[in-house]
């Protein structure tokens, strides 16, 4: 099999699975235990604590682990929401293309009261800082943007839109999720104050995260028990899993440029291979995209259905996000960059990593180009467009 799915979740790498054994094993304590053999548990824990914010440009004590991106992204907005009420600010800015797990969370707010607006997302899956500054009001207590989208791989400007917030004194959090160990992040540096990261994402194990908080940013605890984690998150710390993310990410951070050097190569090879095919798109911009993302529109089929017969063929990929297969929605990120719906359904998202080679990218260019032309051949929708009963939308 060809794994190009690795936006979705990625292969644990030898070194997290060895980091994690130990504490499957022999060193099982609980680190709220006062005995040796617990603290021993909790040195690790803080170890790996310190390393992780060593990655981010943060401090140790602004790290809370939780569960995974999905949690990091719900706490934080409903951190800033509650401070937000506390001083009669119950407005947020957003973007239109977010994950679920920061969209859902909005929706819950609007319910609750809150005003919130989401920032249109230009044609090439870019948000302008300036789009950010000019939606700021009074009462604005949080502008929540992704740093790089999970399904078109855009990369967004996010040094300059925490320099928009920073100047006017209002919280920035950032969906990092699939920037950290990809790209270069760091927290001070992008005037970030608030970031989500979920270890499956960089071949560290599922089920875990972090919400790092810069100091003074107040946190809501989502789960109510012990003190764990500063009471900010209840709890038994998944000292494997927390162990595991930590030498993912080191190992993710150390070797960043020579992956994405390896991989950028790989995506162009791929993005200028499906781009021959006739009646096709390529999804956001080509070049301020994560190293490993390709995602592009064919006019006349169904993305699950290229799917499906990708996978016959031993590919493994993606009509959009994990999230959103099986229903038959069209994406709302395609949607949000502009897309009409019938091109929106006929989307396809590769993503490669570092173990992914210059020959898989062909293998995948000739699967892709024998089963679009195969489905068109049997479209109707295909014929129509052929016989020019009906226009073309893709050049
Ligand atoms: C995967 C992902 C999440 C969710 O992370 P989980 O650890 O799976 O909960 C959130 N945001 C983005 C951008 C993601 O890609």
């Amino acid at each position: 099999m060809i794994y190009a799915d690795n936006a979705a979740t990625t292969r644990m790498s030898q070194s997290a699975i060895a980091a994690m054994l130990p504490y499957m094993d022999k060193l099982y304590g609980n680190p709220s235990s006062l005995y040796a053999f617990g603290q021993q548990a909790k040195e690790a824990l803080e170890d790996a604590r310190a390393r992780i914010a060593a990655c981010l440009g943060c401090e140790a004590r602004e790290i809370t682990f939780t569960s995974g991106g999905s949690e990091a992204d719900n706490q934080a907005i409903l951190s800033a929401a509650a401070a937000g009420e506390k001083q009669g600010k119950k407005h947020i800015i957003s973007t239109a293309f977010e994950h679920h797990a920061v969209l859902h969370t909005l929706k819950k707010l609007e319910k609750q009261g809150f005003a919130v607006t989401l920032l249109d997302v230009h044609e090439n899956g870019i948000v302008a800082p300036e789009q950010v500054a000019q939606a700021i009001r009074e009462d604005t207590c949080l502008v929540t943007v992704m740093y790089a989208n999970n399904e078109i791989g855009t990369v967004q400007p996010i040094r300059e839109i925490g320099a928009v917030c920073r100047e006017k004194g209002v919280l920035f959090h950032t969906d990092a999720v699939q920037a950290v160990g990809h790209i270069p992040v760091d927290m001070g540096a992008d005037n970030v104050d608030m970031l989500s990261l979920s270890a499956h994402k960089f071949h560290g194990p599922k089920g875990i995260g972090v919400l790092a908080a810069k100091r003074g940013t107040r946190l809501v605890s989502l789960i109510e028990g012990g003190a764990q984690e500063r009471g900010k998150r209840a709890g038994t710390e998944n000292i494997p899993a927390i162990m595991g993310m930590a030498a993912a990410l080191e190992e993710a951070v150390r070797n960043l440029d020579a992956n994405a050097q390896k991989l950028y190569a790989m995506r162009d090879t791929l993005i200028d291979g499906l781009s021959a095919i006739p009646h096709c798109i390529l999804n956001g911009d080509s070049t301020r995209r994560l190293p490993g993302n390709v995602n592009f529109c064919f006019e006349g089929i169904e993305g699950e259905s290229l799917l499906l017969l990708l996978d016959d063929r031993g590919v493994a990929a993606s009509s959009g996000s994990a999230c959103t297969s099986g229903s038959l929605d069209p994406s709302h990120v395609l949607l949000a960059i502009g897309r009409p719906h019938e091109i929106a359904h006929g989307s396809l998202r590769l993503t490669l990593s570092e173990d992914n080679t210059q020959d898989d990218v062909q293998t995948i260019i000739t699967a892709v180009r024998e089963v679009v032309s195969y489905l068109r051949s049997m479209s109707p929708v295909w014929r129509s467009l052929m016989q020019g009963k009906q226009n073309f939308i893709l050049k």
